[in-house]
């Protein structure tokens, strides 16, 4: 089996001072998880090496430099699901976990449960080897400035031009036909503590199923749990056929896959007036990408092996 990769960056407006710094960690993001599968290496292994650079990366809204919430403090979800068994790893509200998605595949691997969140969650990451950092650690100077303008005036998205950021997500295929979907993000802006978006709920913001294929969704969550976007595009892909519409305000990519990406949009916005966008694999591993929001920074590895990012 050949193998693939697509990631993602988040799906917003995106402005044109942080949109080189977007493809360039979409570009870092595929060059950790393509040195794993081009060797032969596992997609949870390659799944896990790009989404820890993009949460690594503060231009993200994922790990270090994610959004605040009301309080001021960052509250990180994350979920990865393998295709093959339908097992997921998913943590929620997690304030003291410097890469989530390591915690996400620990809950997956070595958890009777499919979600962990909060203390609960960071007592598991202990024990599973994760050290626990500071919460403040994960506060990047750009977001406390941006909250505190928040805080002072209203939250307004003005407030976060040229640093506005995205939710990450990837999908992957290793040559044994492993496929595995992982999304992770610092959430919205202002939320209230204890918020929970789609990313780290199942078939919500992520989803995989080696029979079809493996999605990850950015965009306002509040919408994308109401149309189960993650599963409803992966359901899509076993009837391409029938993504016949041609929907206004949509930009995607002309394979098969982003037919199927296209119609999930479409349907979030028909059905909830939300605006998001999402990444996938079909089950061969041909890549698929759709948005209504103005930009989504995204990448894929082509068929000759070469890096395409886009925002
Ligand atoms: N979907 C994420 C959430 O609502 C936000 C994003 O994609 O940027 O938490």
């Amino acid at each position: 089996m050949k193998p693939a990769l697509i990631v993602h960056g988040g799906a917003w407006d995106i402005p044109d001072e942080a949109v080189d710094a977007c493809k360039s960690g979409c570009h870092h993001a595929l060059k950790a998880g393509w040195s794993i599968l081009s060797r032969g290496g596992s997609a949870l292994d390659a799944i896990e090496a790009a989404i820890v650079v993009l949460e690594d990366d503060p231009v993200f809204d994922a790990g270090y430099g994610s959004h605040l919430n009301f309080d001021g403090h960052v509250e990180c979800d994350a979920m990865v699901m393998n295709g093959a068994t339908l097992r997921a790893g998913a943590a929620a509200t997690l304030q003291r976990v410097k890469n989530p998605i390591r915690l996400a595949r620990k809950i997956l691997e070595n958890c009777p449960h499919m979600m962990l969140v909060a203390g609960g969650a960071e007592r598991f990451a202990k024990e599973q080897g994760i050290k626990l950092c500071k919460p403040e650690e994960l506060v990047s100077e750009a977001e406390r400035e941006a909250w505190m303008k928040c805080k002072t005036d209203k939250h307004a998205a003005e407030h976060h031009r040229g640093h506005e950021q995205g939710t990450v997500g990837a999908v992957a295929l290793d040559a044994t036909g492993n496929l595995f979907a992982a999304t992770s993000t610092g959430g919205t802006c202002c939320k209230l503590p204890g918020r929970v978006g789609d990313s780290p709920l199942i078939g919500c913001g992520c989803y995989a199923d080696s029979e079809a294929g493996g999605a990850s969704c950015t965009g306002y969550g509040e919408a994308i749990m109401r149309v189960v976007m993650a599963k409803t595009a992966v359901d899509l892909l076993r009837h391409p056929a029938t993504c016949v519409d041609t929907p206004p305000n949509i930009s995607c990519g002309t394979s098969t896959a982003s037919l199927a990406a296209r119609e999930a949009v479409h349907l979030l916005a028909k059905r909830t007036h939300g605006t998001g966008g999402l990444v996938l694999l079909d089950r061969a591993g041909n890549p698929g990408f759709a948005f209504n929001t103005p930009r989504m920074a995204y990448g894929f590895v082509a068929l000759d092996g070469s890096f395409v990012t886009a925002v």
